[in-house]
Parts: C-alpha cells; structure tokens; sequence
C-alpha cells in the first residue's frame, strides 16, 4: 500500500487533517518516540486523542499555560507518551494555524480557545428568516480573525421560490462579503450540496451561525450519517466509555474534518479588529482616501467615506454597521490587559515564524 507521505502509523491520521506540514512539524518529537494526535475534547485536565492506535485518553499537566489562550483545545495537533504510559501525557502542542476565541461573560474578559486549525469557517445563514446582514458581519470578523477562510452558506434555500428574489439575496450577502463565496444550499432538496462538499472537502471546517440557520442539518449531510445518533450509538459501545469517540471531530466521506462543539454554538467577537477591516475591506479602502489618518467618518471635512455614502456609492447601514463592531470590539479590546495581550500576539507570531522556518527546513530534509 501506498502512503501520501510519511509512515503508515501518522497515514492513519490523515483522515483527521494530518498532512506533510504537520508531519514536518512532528519530526523532533517523533525522534523522542512520541505518538503524534489531534484533540477531540478537552475536560478535567484531561483530553481525548485520536492517534494512529486510536482515541487515547491523556493527561495535560504538562501544557497547561496560565495563558487561557494557550490551553488545549479541540483540533490542536498534540505530542502524546507512546502506549505503556499510565496515565499518558500530552508532551507539547504544535503551534496553531488558526484558532477560534470567544470573549467569556466572566469580568475579566480572558479570551477563551474554542477550536484550533480550522481552515474553513461555514457560516449558516437562514434564508428562513428575514437577513440579517449585520449578524452575517459578525461572523465574518470572528471568521477572518480566527485564520480561517470564510465561506457564506444560505441555507433552507427550498423555502424561496423566486429565483429573482435568491438571486437577489446572494447578491445583498455577495456585497457584505467582499472575497467570501456565497453559496445557496438545500438539505431537503440537496440543492448545492456537492459545491459545499468540495469546498470543505480538504482540511478542517467549523459550522458558525444563529441557532435554527441549519447547522445540525448540514453537519448530519456532510458526514453522511446523523451526527447525533452517531454520537448516541458510540457513546454506548465498547464499554461504554466515551473514550472511544471522535465526536466532536468528524472525518468526512469525501476528505475533510468537521469540528462540531457545542462551544461553537453562539460565539461572540473577540479582539477581531483585523477581522473587522478585512470584512469592511471597502470601507477600509475608501478612508486612505480621508483628509484625516484617524477619520471617524462622522462629521470630519474631507472624509472620503462620507462622501461615498452620499453619492450611494456605500450603502449607509454598512457605514454604521462598522462603526457598531469597531466600537464594539473597542470594547472588549479596553477590557484585557493590553500587556498580555501584547505577549500573546509576540508569542505567537514568533511561533508561527520559527514553526515555518522549521517546516521549511525538514521539508528540504525529506526531499
Ligand atoms: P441549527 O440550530 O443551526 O443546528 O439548525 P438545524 O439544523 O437544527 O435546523 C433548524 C430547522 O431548519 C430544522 O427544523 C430543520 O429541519 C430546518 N432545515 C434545515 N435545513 C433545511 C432545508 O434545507 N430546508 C428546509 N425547508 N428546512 C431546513
Ligand atoms: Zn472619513
């Protein structure tokens, strides 16, 4: 048999998003005889791990940061003890492509990890219910933020029958969405499913959106099985142990990983200026042309944006929906330490570069 890459033990993760960069990564730890997995859940210090012999179940002691960014979450890639360990530890995290944060009700207002390495955000929008452009908005930012690349899914799209007024409604998501592509999808009819399919169809996706926008629908097409009775039926096999479960990180038929948590359900905005600009890209472009760097496009002379709204040119409630978010998320920004946080982003892009430099350098290795 023939493997894509790398041995036949770290093969039987690709299901599960593995892949050359992640097994470059691994390199040093596979040199200490460590087990490489990916977390599908997280609780009381402890993790389930799908590795190459299976959901194992290990402890976390060792990388627990004091840093609630840093901790373990679902989908992080993990260096686990290899089998005789009792109990088992996770040895190191891989650094993070991408993760998902949520801002927590508590008064500090500590981010909190929801998902990591996820490369497709699919955000449900409900053609159900009357749109809310404003809502899609915000899931756009925390998407962009996160790392992911956003994908706008109109869902129940059975339920409008003019196709003048569909297309119409692609169009009003199409210009709140600059670079996203919009799709319509039917999970009764199976309109547009193989489109979504495809686009989901390598690495690791997130449903995002509102309760009721079909999310569950969608999870149950594309993993081809009811997700719910699939995790009902594995909860109570074996010996009953949920240990033997992928439930919260589901592979896919056709290629690709679903990661469905409830801590996905609801997620707010967190620290997504960059978000932000990025949804509000044109926006964004129009202000260079401001009098003033720091133009509050309110009632500043000169201001490029202003005059853009009253030649139609940008629609006003998409003017002062970005206002909205960007005091929203000023907000929240005020509330942590900006100390902290400082360190955080430091930590991570020195992360990112050393993990690159060091992928880079193994990949010339294994050619
Ligand atoms: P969630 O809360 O986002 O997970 O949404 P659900 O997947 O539970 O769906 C909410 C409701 O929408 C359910 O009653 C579904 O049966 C219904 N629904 C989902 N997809 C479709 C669709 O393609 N067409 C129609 N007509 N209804 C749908
Ligand atoms: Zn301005």
């Amino acid at each position: 048999m023939n493997f894509p890459f790398g041995s036949p033990t770290s093969a039987a993760l690709v299901p599960y998003g593995w892949d050359e960069d992640w097994e470059s990564e691994f390199v040093p730890y596979a040199e200490q005889g460590l087990v490489p997995g990916r977390v599908v859940r997280v609780d009381r210090g402890q993790c389930d791990v799908v590795t190459p012999e299976g959901v194992v179940r290990a402890d976390t002691e060792f990388v627990v940061p004091r840093d609630p960014m840093k901790v373990v979450c679902t989908g992080d890639w993990a260096a686990v003890d290899p089998e005789g360990g009792d109990p088992r530890y996770v040895r190191t995290l891989l650094p993070r492509r991408t993760a998902f944060v949520r801002s927590t009700s508590s008064k500090r207002s500590d981010g909190q990890i929801l998902a990591a390495n996820v490369d497709h955000a699919v955000i449900a929008v409900s053609l159900a219910v009357e749109l809310d452009l404003g809502r899609v908005e915000r899931f756009l930012a925390l998407a962009w933020e996160s790392g992911a690349r956003p994908v706008a899914v109109l869902t129940k799209a059975d339920l409008v029958a003019d196709p003048v007024t569909l297309a119409h409604l692609v169009q009003d998501v199409e210009t709140t969405a600059p670079g996203v592509p919009v799709l319509t999808v039917s999970a009764l009819h199976g309109d547009g499913l193989d489109v979504l399919r495809a686009l989901v169809g390598s690495g690791t996706a997130v449903l995002l959106g509102q309760s009721g926008a079909g999310k569950s629908t969608l999870a149950n097409v594309l993993v081809g099985e009811d997700v719910m009775d699939v995790r009902a039926a594995r909860d109570v096999d074996g010996k009953g142990r949920h240990t033997t479960t992928t439930r919260n990180l589901l592979p896919l038929p056709g290629g690709g990983v679903l990661i469905d948590t409830p801590g996905l359900r609801g997620v707010g905005l967190f620290d997504a200026s960059s978000g932000v600009g990025q949804v509000f890209s044109d926006v964004e472009e129009l202000a260079r042309g401001c009098r003033f760097p720091d133009c509050a496009h309110d009632s500043e002379p000169g201001c490029a944006v202003r005059s853009a709204v009253d030649s139609g040119e940008l629609p006003h409630r998409r003017l002062d929906s970005y206002r909205k978010l960007m005091r929203e998320n000023q907000r929240i920004v005020a509330k942590t330490d900006a100390r902290l946080r400082a360190e955080i982003k430091r930590d991570w892009k020195r992360k990112g570069a050393e993990g690159r430099a060091a992928a880079q350098a193994k990949r010339g290795r294994w050619s």
